[in-house]
């Protein structure tokens, strides 16, 4: 997803806005998303700043009681963006931590930006409710749904 900053790189302080709304695929989770990215550039001289907002929902295994729910996510996005410099080699142009990202020419590649603050923003042991009770160790049942039949679970969730 490209965005072209050819107008904006000619002068210092030279901003732009970039809105996409559509789908997205994040291959490393396997999801094809519907997302809302909204962006706003501004030409620092050094590079370019990134401000703006992801906003999208993500199907997701509930850790306590599995059932699939979905998670609306919004993600206040920060991301530089340098130029990349030709006179340096490759290999010490890399960023170590990923936290800025290169582009050459007149157009920035967002795709990276988009797909990594996803990612990050998901949540180890997603969870559908605070109030999920989860399924009964002992029987298996979704005891969100009913107090499960063998009395276990249904025990378990007054402690
Ligand atoms: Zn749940
Ligand atoms: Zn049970």
């Amino acid at each position: 997803m490209k965005i072209n900053i050819n107008e904006i790189t000619k002068q210092l302080g030279l901003s732009r806005d970039f809105e996409y709304y559509g789908p997205f695929s994040i291959r490393e989770i396997d999801v094809d998303l519907l997302v809302d990215f909204k962006a706003h550039l501004t030409h620092t001289g050094k590079g370019i700043i990134l401000e703006g907002t992801i906003d999208t929902s993500i199907d997701l295994e509930c850790a306590r009681c599995l059932e699939i729910f979905s998670l609306p996510v919004h993600i206040d996005v920060f991301e530089e963006f340098m130029e990349k410099d030709r006179n340096i080699p490759t290999d010490e142009k890399e960023p170590d931590s990923g936290d800025v990202y290169y582009y050459y020419g007149d157009d920035i590649d967002v795709k990276d930006a988009i797909r990594q603050n996803i990612l990050a923003s998901l949540p180890m042991n997603p969870i559908c409710s605070e109030d999920c009770r989860g399924i009964c160790p002992q029987c298996g049942g979704n005891l969100n749904l009913e107090p499960c039949s063998c009395g276990a679970g249904f025990n378990l969730k007054e402690e």
